[in-house]
């Protein structure tokens, strides 16, 4: 029965504000509260749980009346007992005699026996799920519908403070180990593919290990200052040479990835604070664990995330010197081995985990369009994205297999399900059996030749390329080099990686793409990182102009580069005439200055505009009349003409490239490259599914460039099409205005 002036329960500001000073931690405040509440609302029990959206459980993080033994200990799921349901369905619940609901869950040892009347209120900040506060009362049927009124103006007035405590708090609970909660029954998890391939490893989650210490057991043994100087020869030596062997694989990127930890070894703040140490009489191993860990904190302190790389520098160095230093082996990298757990990759990490030999990557975010996703195929890192969160807390000892061809991880696999996805894979990456899929001339089965160009990512793709016979490269995605260096590189840097490329396929026509840096590609040196909206932001060819003397550097680079070979220039992002025009003239310049300067380079590079956006696509055809060629970046035409963030995969249902929109879009600009005589490729991942081949040979396109590994199945799958079918199925396609039809007459093949 209602018997409580309600005129005075709401709780005022001046009195939580006091809850706050005086608490000297956040689950004080949090205990505090439920005081306050079991005072207005007079009752016995006030709980707050609080919502952990990593493991998806609410957790019990203050308790007025029930047993506080049970805080942190009492976990359940979204829509577990009536305090689940109150969160699941968004609503108060409210029972007389809780115990004789269905729903009702006995937690043994909270002390809730005595308890007859419950109400549960799901704490809420807008749409974000931040707990429930419960109250309790050993009267049956003690809560009337003002009481539900009250406790929920008053848990909403709390909510934000709530909130906050809860970030602070789990922050807080993240610098210890979060308790392995993958439910036992996971086995399975579907995701999508992000990069093709299988690994069987271990895991270990990225961001969690990056901040552990460096580990060094107190043996007995002392070592002498002549000890460490010899290590840190030996380290230096070990890089080097590393350097070297990885060269082959990574010319365009190598050296830089150990160079950050070769200055480590060179810089004097650090090499001092150890030999201090060891002044003092510190053992040198434990000189060397304390002050690599003293630096490691210092970089976790750090907000900038891109920092994070540091850490893995100054730990992987610290590790080779203790081996050096003690004989004893050190595992290379926290992800060595391993299947690697993150919540978010840069691509630059990519690289660092390929130096560290991991198997696969698990990305809780990004889309499988991600440049993360692009890089990890040229790198050959099978990749899934998935959204279970909960993998983050996966135990390091347990086997994953990642079916990543198919965007399946399979946690703790079936000896049989191991044995038939590792046959299958074996079987795919016969190199042989893939060559001779390759013809000389990719064609269709009514003898229409196809252009089939490979995209570049990184030098190592060429060999991919080469093998399986592309006409060129249809995209050099010259940005990567740019991402893991410290500046951006010179002009002689840039030309010699432009020159191997170059050379790495002689006589065959290569496409240069100019810098699209920008959106998930971010510099770790430039401020644009920081941008709200990054992928419409300063982007691409807008960052290219607005800094005149990196677009002039990349220019004069490729120019020379191109000297006596087929190179042509490609342009990111164009958005208007004017913006092709201006980079037009850009090339002008460097012409002239290098004429000037007497220099051998290419005198006459096609110039190209990317369709990437909608505004271009509207006036391609004043486009065409001043480009030499078009290349359709469908990636991200897709994701400017639907609004859907291709590294958001919270929205892939909606990143469709068959929406009649892109095709019709497709249409125009293949149509506008009739007209005027230019060339259109197609370079965005559509170019790679073997979905809409038949498709685009329909709609005209004769031009595709691809990642090296989809060629041999492409040189299959054209000598099955005709042409003339082709363009029946496409007709029929783009007379549709719904993408569901369309999607049907995909799925059957229309007759293809
Ligand atoms: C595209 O957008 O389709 C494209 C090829 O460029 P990138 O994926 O590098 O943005
Ligand atoms: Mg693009």
């Amino acid at each position: 029965m209602f018997k409580r002036d309600h005129t005075k329960l709401i709780c005022d500001v001046g009195e939580i504000t006091d809850l706050f000073h005086d608490a000297v931690s956040m689950e004080e405040f949090l205990q505090k509260i439920t005081a306050m509440v079991t005072r207005h609302m007079d009752c016995e029990v006030c709980s707050i749980y609080l919502y952990d959206a990593n493991h998806r459980e609410l957790v019990l993080k203050a308790t007025t009346g029930l047993n506080p033994g049970s805080v942190n200990k009492v976990r359940m799921k979204i829509g577990e007992g009536l305090t689940g349901l109150a969160l699941k369905e968004r609503r108060p619940i409210c029972e007389g005699q809780a115990k004789n609901n269905p729903n009702f869950r006995f937690f043994s040892g909270i002390g809730e026996e005595k308890f007859e009347s419950f109400l549960a209120v799901p704490i809420l900040r807008g749409n974000v799920e931040v707990g429930v506060m419960v109250i309790q009362s050993e009267k049956k049927d003690y809560f009337a519908s003002e009481d539900i009124q009250v406790f929920r103006a008053i848990t909403a007035q709390l909510a934000t403070t709530i909130e906050t405590a809860r970030v602070l708090i789990m922050l807080n609970d993240k610098k210890e180990k979060a308790p392995a909660v993958l439910p036992k029954d996971l086995k399975f998890i579907r995701g999508r593919c992000g990069a093709e391939g299988v690994a069987l490893a271990t895991t270990a989650v990225i961001g969690e290990s990056a901040t552990d210490l460096l580990h060094y057991g107190t043996g007995d043994k002392r070592y002498s200052e002549a000890d460490l100087h010899r290590a840190i020869t030996a380290t230096e030596r070990q890089l080097e040479k590393l350097q070297i062997k990885l060269e082959e694989t990574l010319p365009d990127m190598t050296g830089l990835i150990f160079n950050a930890q070769v200055l480590m070894l060179k810089d004097k703040g650090f090499m001092d604070s150890i030999f201090h140490l060891v002044k003092a009489g510190i053992n040198p191993p434990s000189a060397v664990a304390e002050v690599v860990n003293d630096y490691v904190s210092k970089f976790s302190r750090i907000e900038d995330s891109y920092l994070r790389e540091k850490i893995y520098d100054v730990k992987d160095v610290g590790r080779r010197l203790l081996e050096n230093l003690t004989g004893r082996e050190q595992k290379h990298g926290d992800y060595q081995d391993k299947i690697v757990i993150a919540s978010e990759l840069f691509p630059s990490d990519a690289l660092k985990l390929f130096s560290q030999r991991t198997k696969g990557i698990i990305l809780l975010s990004g889309g499988a369009a991600s440049h993360v996703a692009i890089l990890a195929r040229s790198l050959n890192i099978p990749l899934v994205v998935v959204h279970e969160g909960a993998l983050l807390s996966l135990a390091p000892s347990v086997e994953v297999l990642l079916d990543a061809s198919m965007g399946y991880v399979y946690i703790d696999p079936d000896p049989l399900i191991k044995a038939k996805v590792l046959q299958r894979e074996e079987l795919d990456l016969n190199i042989d059996s893939l060559k001779k899929m390759i013809r000389e001339r990719p064609q269709t089965r009514d003898g229409v030749v196809v252009k089939l160009m490979a995209n570049i990512n990184l030098l190592g793709d060429l060999k991919a390329a080469n093998e399986f016979k592309a006409d060129g490269v249809g995209l050099y995605r010259s940005e990567f080099p740019f991402m893991i260096r410290n500046n951006f590189p010179s002009e002689q840097e840039q030309y010699l990686i432009y020159r191997r490329l170059v050379e790495g396929m002689p006589g065959k026509e290569i496409t240069l793409r100019t810098l699209d840096i920008g959106g998930d590609k971010v510099l770790s040196y430039t401020q644009h990182s920081r941008e709200g909206n990054p992928f419409l932001g300063m982007r691409s060819i807008r960052l290219s102009l607005k800094h005149p003397d990196v677009f002039i550097a990349q220019l004069r680079a490729m120019l020379l580069a191109g000297a006596g070979r087929r190179v042509r220039i490609l342009f990111p992002m164009i958005s208007s005439l004017d913006e092709f025009l201006q980079a037009k003239a850009m090339v002008q310049e460097c012409v002239q200055q290098l004429e000037t300067e007497g220099k051998e380079f290419a005198v006459n590079p096609p110039l190209g505009v990317m369709v990437e956006l909608p505004s271009t696509v509207e006036i391609i055809n004043d486009m065409a009349q001043e480009a030499d060629f078009l290349s359709i970046g469908t990636n991200d035409l897709v994701q400017y003409m639907l609004a859907v963030d291709r590294t958001n995969d919270q929205v892939a249902a909606l990143y469709l490239p068959h929406h009649p929109a892109v095709l019709r879009a497709l249409k125009k600009v293949v149509e506008a490259g009739l007209k005027y005589g230019r060339e259109v490729s197609i370079c965005g991942d559509m170019a790679n599914d073997p979905k809409y081949l038949g498709l685009l040979l329909g709609l005209g396109l004769r031009c595709f460039s691809m990642d090296a590994r989809y060629l041999p199945r492409m040189h299959e799958q054209l000598r099955q099409l005709s042409v003339k079918e082709c363009e029946k199925l496409t007709q029929k396609i783009l007379a549709q205005s719904q993408i569901s039809r369309i999607a049907q007459l995909l799925e059957s093949g229309g007759g293809v």
